[in-house]
């Protein structure tokens, strides 16, 4: 029995999208994507905290193929970006293929029929040739099970299920957590709120982010010579590729310029608040890197207005007014407000239940084993699909260049398959084990494995201790295996 659509696809964000350009461009053109949200965008439509804005520079966080000459600043905001997902929906025709408010519970490989059959939350399945997840990795939000926290009586909100609509003006607030979303949030926060604690475990690496209006001209510019545009993002992402492979991968070979990326954040947070005692809780002991660093020019300065706390003490609990620490303090507070980020490896690899070839569960494989994917997008004994949110598949910085990596690796795989007339295909086990050796001999130069990240409690980290998210190569060498990996490192059939 033939499969209902070539392909499902699930997860509408940028890595759904891409994945749905390359299988039109690939002539796979019967496929759905199925999203959980009632819209399209992944991250920048959960998302829309007050400050959100991205903090890679727009010209490189986005499609090379699909330029946008109109971002308003070099970091655009948030809706700026749910906009362009909207605008590359359209103009793909993606939309169309897109079917939303579906949770997808799982997916199960059929041997006999040689397709995957996806169940869907309310007993539909189904069923495609081939099978990608684009799920996302910051995409299953995280409560800390702090005691009493059902007991509190205010308002609480997670960054993720942000209300447009609610008002901090006069509010006594706490923010919990120190990641990039408060770092972005704190500011905006303290604007309006009467009183604002913001609740610290660990200190966050913060450097200046170098932030302006686009002026008309330039935008006219990009838009009329839309080589200026890309000569811009050149620029871009080899600096950011610089920061990356020298400061993060060679860490040993490098260290200077990773000392010298932690010293510019230090003297940023000299420069910016003035108590000192405030300043040395601020300041983190683990190596630049360890942990995903951050950009802003408000957040320190935030800690100098008379209304905003730092507390750096442990949550001990939560009670119905306000949290009280370790040391037996109570903050009393009306608004609860968690910027306490995803979980990534206990729920999130893979997000939903998989079930290959003889029955072998993915996350059980990967809790087992070690988490490890081919290239970062194939996984032996899971034929036909292709984990495109996979250990060891985010270049780090911008996604975009993940993403794009992978749709070359698409194109290769299938434009193979067509050419041998053939329509399975199934990474060896013997392709899988070099590149799983080949990325953990390269993280041994790394900040992760060669620095001090004792202290970072960072989620590039999984629960043994293995920093498995990043794909320790340069993007260039992504691209050029992404069109150049040895074509023998699948196995390739027919269906009957
Ligand atoms: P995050 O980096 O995981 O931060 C979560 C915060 O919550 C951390 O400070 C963490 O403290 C704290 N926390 C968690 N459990 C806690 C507990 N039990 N007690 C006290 N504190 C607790 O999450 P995020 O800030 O949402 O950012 C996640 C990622 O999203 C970023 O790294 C970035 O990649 C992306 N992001 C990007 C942008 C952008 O500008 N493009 C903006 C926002 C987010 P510990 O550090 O001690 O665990």
């Amino acid at each position: 029995m033939a499969p209902q659509y070539d392909a499902v696809v699930v997860g509408a964000g940028f890595g759904g999208m891409g994945a749905g350009i390359q299988l039109d461009r690939l002539g796979l053109s019967n496929y759905v994507i199925l999203e959980r949200e009632d819209d399209l965008g992944g991250t920048w439509h959960v998302n829309h905290y007050p400050g959100l804005a991205v903090d890679i520079a727009s010209v490189t966080y986005s499609y090379s193929f699909e330029p946008n000459p109109h971002w308003s600043r070099l970091f655009a905001p948030g809706e700026e970006l749910k906009k362009y997902a909207g605008h590359v929906a359209d103009k793909y025709g993606l939309r169309r293929r897109m079917r939303f408010g579906t949770v997808v519970d799982g997916a199960r490989w059929d041997d006999e029929r040689q397709h995957w059959v996806v169940s869907i939350a309310g007993g539909d399945t189904v069923t495609g040739r081939y099978l990608l997840t684009a799920t996302g990795f910051l995409s299953q939000p995280y409560t800390p099970p702090f005691p009493g926290i059902d007991s509190f009586a205010g308002k609480i909100i997670h960054t993720t299920a942000w209300e447009d609509d609610f008002d901090l003006t006069g509010r006594r607030a706490a923010i919990i957590g120190t990641g990039a979303t408060a770092v972005q949030l704190v500011p905006e926060v303290a604007k309006k709120a009467q009183a604002l604690t913001v609740f610290q475990r660990t200190p966050i690496w913060v450097v200046p982010k170098i932030d302006t209006a686009i002026p008309t001209p330039v935008r006219k510019l990009f838009e009329r010579v839309p080589a200026t545009q890309k000569a811009a993002r050149l620029v871009n992402t080899s600096l950011l590729e610089a920061l990356m492979v020298v400061g993060v991968l060679h860490f040993k070979q490098a260290r200077l310029l990773n000392k010298g990326a932690g010293a510019l954040a230090k003297a940023h947070l000299r420069a910016s608040v003035r108590d000192k005692e405030t300043r040395r809780q601020l300041t983190p002991h683990y190596d630049f890197g360890c942990k995903r660093p951050t950009f802003s020019n408000h957040y320190f300065t935030t800690f100098n207005q008379p209304h905003v706390r730092l507390e750096t003490n442990s949550i001990d609990h939560v009670e119905p007014d306000g949290i009280v620490t370790a040391d037996g303090r109570k903050t009393e507070i009306d608004t609860l407000i968690l910027a306490t980020g995803f979980n990534l490896w206990d729920v999130n690899f893979p997000a939903i239940e998989i079930i290959g070839r003889d029955g072998v569960d993915l996350g059980k494989f990967w809790r087992d084993n070690r988490f490890q994917a081919y290239e970062g997008i194939t996984v032996p004994k899971f034929p036909n699909f292709l984990s495109l949110n996979s250990p060891y598949s985010y270049s780090g910085l911008s996604y975009f260049t993940t993403i794009e990596a992978q749709m070359k690796h698409m194109g290769r795989l299938f434009g193979e398959l067509r050419r041998r007339g053939e329509t399975t295909f199934e990474v060896t086990e013997r392709a899988n084990a070099e590149f799983l050796d080949r990325v953990t001999d390269k993280l041994g130069s790394s900040v992760f494995y060669g620095g001090d990240c004792a202290t970072a409690r960072s989620y590039y980290f999984n629960q043994h201790g293995e920093a498995a998210l990043l794909r320790p190569t340069s993007t260039l060498n992504a691209h050029r295996e992404a069109v150049g990996f040895p074509l023998e490192d699948y196995v390739y059939g027919k269906t009957a």
